[in-house]
């Protein structure tokens, strides 16, 4: 097969590279398999790639552990930095094409698409910044020791990515890793190949040594799970084993961390596979059903524009998504018949059209998926308000979809729908607001409208959950940290938080004296 294609969108033509990347160039997999990536607005096949399995992913692990060793150890820090801010300018100046591989491969608008990547270069630029001012503490003990510590890369870090905000997931991996000096193996979601594999070309660009960022499409159960269980699996191609004995294998060809986002039930798998491995480090960002509350002082013309774009911005598809909605029972009438109709005026339809807010599903198995849970909630007895239908006949569109009169035995009420969902449930008063929000499994994201600060501020210190918005929604930033309570995952990603997944600490104590020791 070719490495490379011609791809044509509405808007512009470019060269898509189809292979793995690794050691900055792209090569077939060991076992030749291709996969098809499907445009999910007309459900045609858009391109056919390269196929990763356990033996690419030893591979790239490899290249990645010898970029680590070589080169990539010895780069000052600034310069180190300086890669990752040329690759920031390089999306800049990409955007157009980034946005309309996006909107092709996942369906989102382009403008949302390109509103993704300026967010990516926003991320690299802010953490390639950090480079050079990664620094340890040097500790008082006595006037005999000179203590001190460092933090250090974690070393090769496994990188599995969903599908919902492919380039923007890459960011936010790769930013901090590279900052902090590890290198990388990133399996994007196999819905959603094609984006990462242009960022490979941009990589070579920007200069990067070779290993220093790999890139290895494929299925999660192969070469997703080959990653969180990696320990030198003993298939790598023959170049790679060339006169090595196994046992220095085991340390050159295992990953020493897995970063995920995905679902929970992934995330479960992913720490089982790292435990039963190497206990390589574990960090996880999962699912959400997140609250988002509306107490009777808000500003209701506000609080419905939010709560409208928390739930259908990206179609449903966000972790963090509005998507159990709270509403004091004084105004609760007169939210949802306003809610009813501003979900109504959601212009729905082909990710290339100007006026389209929301595009198709990702795919045939996540819109059936939305529409069982659809099914369940008509049968639990929930009133479904509008939408609950599909749209069109080809392409995974769904109507904007709200449902009323629920409790929190039924499953669209507790269950990740991942799609354009909500309930709407009322309250009496702070407590049981705060009861109902925290009543989840999942503690991501949780939003208050109000203009008391009072009710604010005791409400946010109250929320079980990783952000908490006040008066606006899903507004993250490169400078924030993001991350769960909860199932809804483990450690920080963004601002300085991040970094402390990508460093390990290092405490030397020297001895400054000149007595003999005992
Ligand atoms: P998923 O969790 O199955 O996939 C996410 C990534 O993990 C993909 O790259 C996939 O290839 C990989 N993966 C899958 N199984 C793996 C395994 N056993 N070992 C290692 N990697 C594996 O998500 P999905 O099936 O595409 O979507 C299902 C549900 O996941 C959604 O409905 C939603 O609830 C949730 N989800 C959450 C997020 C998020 O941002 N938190 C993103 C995508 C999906």
């Amino acid at each position: 097969m070719a490495l490379f294609v011609e791809i044509e969108t509405p808007n512009l033509k470019y060269e898509q590279p189809l292979g793995l990347f690794i050691n900055n160039e792209f090569v077939k997999g060991v076992e030749g398999r291709t996969f098809n990536t499907i445009n999910p607005h007309n459900e045609q096949i858009i391109a056919s790639v390269c196929e990763g399995t356990e033996k690419d992913i030893d591979i790239a692990v490899i290249a990645a552990r010898e970029a680590l060793n070589g080169p990539w150890r010895k780069l000052p820090s600034v310069d180190r930095g300086k890669l990752v801010l040329k690759l920031a300018d390089l999306f800049e100046r990409d955007v157009n094409v980034l946005a309309n591989i996006e909107a092709t491969d996942n369906g989102k608008t382009v403008a949302m698409a390109a509103f993704d990547v300026m967010g990516s270069a926003a991320t690299l630029r802010y953490y390639g910044g950090w480079a050079d001012k990664i620094f340890g503490q040097t500790i008082d003990i006595d006037e005999n020791s000179h203590t001190y510590t460092r933090h250090e890369p974690i070393g090769v870090c496994g990188q599995i990515i969903p599908w919902n905000f492919p380039i923007l997931m890459l960011a936010w991996k790769i930013g901090p890793a590279l900052a902090t000096g590890n290198t990388v193996v990133l399996k994007p979601a196999e819905q959603t190949p094609l984006s990462a594999l242009y960022v490979a070309k941009l990589i070579v660009e920007a200069g990067f040594p070779p290993g220093v960022v790999n890139i290895v499409n494929g299925f999660g159960t192969v070469a997703g799970a080959a990653i969180s269980s990696h320990m030198y699996i003993g298939c790598g191609s023959e170049r790679a084993l060339e006169s090595r004995p196994k046992w220095e294998m085991l340390t050159l060809a295992t990953a020493d961390k897995v970063a995920f986002t995905g679902s929970t039930a992934v995330g479960r798998e992913i720490m089982a596979a790292a435990a039963k491995s190497n206990l390589k480090k574990v960090t996880l960002e999962l699912g959400g059903k997140s609250p988002n509350i509306v107490f009777p002082d808000a500003n209701l013309d506000n609080a419905l524009s939010w709560v409208n774009f928390g739930i259908y911005y990206n179609h449903g598809q966000a972790c963090s998504a509005g998507s159990r909605i709270l509403v004091h029972q004084d105004i609760y009438e007169e939210f949802l018949s306003r809610f009813r109709e501003r979900a109504k005026l959601n212009k729905v339809g082909s990710p290339f059209a100007p006026d389209t807010f929301q595009g198709p599903q990702i795919s045939k198995t996540q819109f059936d998926r939305i529409m069982r849970y659809i099914e369940e909630g008509k049968a639990d007895g929930a009133k479904l308000e509008t939408g609950g239908a599909r749209l069109g006949d080809a392409g995974y569109y769904i109507q904007p979809t709200i449902f009323s009169n629920v409790d929190e035995s039924m499953s669209i009420v507790r269950e990740e729908i991942f799609g354009p969902v909500c309930t709407v449930q009322s309250f009496k008063d702070e407590d049981e607001a705060i009861r109902l929000a925290n009543n989840s499994a999942y503690g991501l994201a949780s939003a208050v409208h109000t203009m008391n600060a009072n009710i604010a501020t005791r409400v946010a210190n109250r929320l079980q959950a990783g952000t908490v918005w006040i008066n606006n929604y899903a507004m993250v930033h490169q400078q924030m940290p993001f991350g769960g309570y909860k199932q809804s995952g483990n450690g920080r990603e963004l601002g300085a938080y991040a970094l402390d997944n990508y460093t390990q600490v290092k405490t030397v104590r020297q001895y400054l004296g000149d007595a003999i020791f005992g």
